[in-house]
């Protein structure tokens, strides 16, 4: 299947590792143009200048994005640098623990700049640009939206509060053509899952223990498996698909544990 999204522009926030890191290989493959946003410089640059090697396209955006002003500024760059924008991958957040019992009002309201506030800005000031392109917009959400955790209500509120805004913007964009889904992972092997599995005594049999209740498999979702369903619904093959909740989980969410 070609995708046909050569020499297309793509915004991939927290596009240097992890989940993101994975979106902007598969763009690169696709021969589109991956911008990528985010907080570390030295992984961006790096991503960039092996991409740049590979005779591809990139861009790097350094940026934290809870910070005010920086994604009109990442709107800006993008369009001064290749006239064009045909995505908005939301996709840099991190489950920062802020609890109910344990946590704060302001640390609250930092998790929401950090994980949320960000994802409607970076769609706002992308929309005039999104409308010429009839482009696509993609949330990186989490199962968290819909399965509950405890001990990180902010995270959580910005997780689900992601999958309402995919269906509000769906609804609010269609008259532009532009496309609006989100994706929901479970458990994927990254740089910011590996962290938290290091914060366990035992990390080794503290996976085995995760990976046993995935029920298709019994394995971790890999990041390619993220980035192959993204890249797909950012390009023109799934041109009525909008509003979607897409899960790749390996089941997670859905199955029964009867099953594991
Ligand atoms: P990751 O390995 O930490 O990669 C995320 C990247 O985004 C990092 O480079 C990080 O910078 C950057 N980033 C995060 N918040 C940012 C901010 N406010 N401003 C600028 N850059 C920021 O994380 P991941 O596991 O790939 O997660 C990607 C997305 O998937 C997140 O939205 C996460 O909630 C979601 N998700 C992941 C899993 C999973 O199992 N991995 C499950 C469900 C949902 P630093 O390196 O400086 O931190």
């Amino acid at each position: 299947m070609e995708l046909k999204i050569e020499e297309k522009v793509f915004i991939v926030t927290g596009g240097a590792k992890g989940i993101g890191e994975a979106i902007t290989l598969e763009l690169v493959k696709e021969n589109a143009i991956p911008v990528i946003v985010g907080r570390s410089a030295d992984a961006a640059n790096r991503l960039a200048e092996q991409i740049k090697a590979d005779g591809g396209q990139a861009l790097v955006i350094v940026a934290e994005l809870g910070e005010d002003g920086v994604c009109k500024d990442v709107i800006d760059q993008t369009i001064a640098a290749f006239g064009r924008i045909d995505g908005v991958v939301n996709n840099a957040g991190a489950n920062d623990g802020v609890g109910l019992v344990d946590g704060s009002s302001s640390a609250f309201k930092n998790s929401l700049m950090k994980n949320l506030t960000h994802y409607y800005d970076l769609v706002h000031y992308a929309v005039p640009h999104l409308k010429e392109t009839k482009g696509s917009i993609i949330n990186v959400s989490s199962k968290i939206a819909l399965t509950g955790q405890g001990g990180t209500s902010g995270y959580a509120a910005c997780k689900g509060a992601q999958l309402a805004l995919t269906r509000e913007w769906a609804v609010e964009l269609a008259p532009f053509g532009i496309r609006v889904n989100a994706i929901v992972p479970a458990e994927v092997m990254t740089p910011l899952y590996e962290k938290w599995l290091n914060t366990f005594e035992d990390p080794a049999s503290k996976i085995k223990e995760i990976t046993s209740k995935i029920p298709f498999e019994q394995r971790m979702t890999t990041p390619e498996e993220i980035a192959g369903m993204t890249v797909f619904l950012l390009s023109g093959r799934s041109s009525h698909t909008t509003g979607q909740w897409l899960f790749a989980d390996g089941g997670y969410v859905h199955l029964d544990r009867a099953i594991t």
